[in-house]
């Protein structure tokens, strides 16, 4: 049995977590850079926490606190100059992942200069500022990846930054910061954890350790699928499940990456305006059902994680999670098939994904406009 394993990040898990560590905040310098959203760290608490923490060690920060959702390639520059200019030492992220990619971003940029063209290239020197994160959504497990994902409107879809000098330093978990998430943006976000541990394990880079990982947060998320549905407010419990079951996909996506079902929702999301998680949602039925064909070990290994029987069970839940299909045209279809096919992690599965079959997904995933 061959495999590596690489997880450099200190995770630190629990209630109040971020104030109650302050020997880790003075390790890592004396000025922060925080990075995060328009409004939802302010409600949630994340943000007073972090300043609090901040100015109990005596420390200094500014915030930047204008990432969007699928930040631009634009704001994480503009927020790389604004760094620059206070000279912090370190950066936090809070929030989903849009702002927590941006901030490793940031913290790239800030370390070095590199052109806009040689962004995704890979090319970077290893000379980056410590990086914390404060993942206040239960989803991309960007908290403890080394991939930082861009709206890319030069190829009309979103491309990564993928080097292991993005892994973060330090992530705080606390799901409190969660307790009053909307229901749309929690199951969202549930699924996309999901769609990480279940693509991880139909990577060709899958490993026994990936796998073990995998298996426990696709369980973990099914036992949630109950609560998902109900109306009634989500307990502590059940947020911190949420949130373990995504760090957990994060790790086995920093081994194994994604995969076509990415690379296909990555179009659902830039020309449809589906949330990223939603988008993944849609197509992850079909790609089920397409790895029973083609792998059907590792399907009935992620059937039994989510204790279902087939792949319809796991599309009927997310159409019920889900409730409507987004529309699209046969025209539409066949143009995001196009892009999708050229997407790095669409070849990085255990089996082949064909054009035919991308469309295939797509026609299920999608309802005729
Ligand atoms: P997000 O875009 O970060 O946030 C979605 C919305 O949720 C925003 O309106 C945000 O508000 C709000 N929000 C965040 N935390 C909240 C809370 N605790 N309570 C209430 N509302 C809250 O969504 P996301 O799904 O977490 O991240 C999606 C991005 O991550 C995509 O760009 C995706 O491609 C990327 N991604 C990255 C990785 C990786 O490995 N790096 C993996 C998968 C996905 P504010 O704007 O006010 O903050
Ligand atoms: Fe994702």
């Amino acid at each position: 049995m061959n495999f590596e394993f690489y997880m450099p990040v200190k995770v630190i898990q629990g209630s109040d977590c971020v104030t109650s560590h302050p020997e880790i905040w003075t390790s890592l310098g004396k000025k922060a850079f925080i990075v995060t959203g328009k409004s939802s760290a302010k409600k949630n608490g994340s943000q007073d926490d972090v300043e609090a923490a901040l100015k109990a060690c005596g420390m200094e920060f500014e915030v930047f606190d204008e990432i969007m959702s699928n930040p631009t390639i634009e704001v994480v520059y503009k927020g790389a100059e604004k760094m620059k200019a206070c000279g912090a030492d370190f950066v936090v992220g809070i929030g989903g992942g849009s702002p927590m990619d941006a901030a490793k971003v940031i913290a790239l940029l800030y370390s070095q200069e590199i052109r806009e063209e040689d962004l995704f290239s890979g090319n970077y020197k290893d000379c980056l500022p410590p990086m914390v994160m404060i993942p206040t959504t239960a989803g991309t497990g960007s908290e403890v990846t080394k991939a930082a994902i861009l709206t890319n409107d030069r190829l009309q879809t979103k491309s990564s930054i993928s080097t292991p000098l993005i892994f973060p330093t330090v992530s705080f978990l606390d799901a409190k910061y969660m307790m009053h998430m909307g229901r749309r943006t929690t199951v969202h976000t549930a699924i996309d954890a999901l769609s990480h541990s279940l693509e991880g394990m139909l990577s060709s880079k899958a490993t026994s350790i990936s796998d073990i990982l995998a298996k426990e947060s696709i369980s973990v998320i099914a036992s949630c699928f109950g609560d998902l549905l109900s109306e009634g407010e989500l307990s502590m419990d059940v947020r911190e499940k949420l949130l373990y079951g995504s760090t957990l996909g994060g790790m086995v996506i920093a081994h194994t990456g994604t995969t076509a079902v990415h690379s296909m929702g990555y179009e659902l999301t830039y020309f449809k305006g589906d949330d990223h998680g939603r988008a993944n949602g849609l197509l992850l039925g079909g790609f089920l059902k397409l790895a029973k064909e083609r792998a059907p070990e590792r399907a009935e290994a992620i059937l039994q994680a989510l204790g279902m029987k087939d792949p319809a069970e796991l599309s009927e839940m997310m159409e019920k999670l889900l409730k409507e299909k987004t529309k699209a045209t046969e025209e539409e279809i066949q143009k995001f098939a196009d892009i999708a096919m050229k997407a790095k992690n669409i070849r990085n599965g255990a089996f082949e994904v064909t054009r035919d079959d991308v469309v295939d997904m797509y026609r299920t995933a999608c309802e005729k406009d």
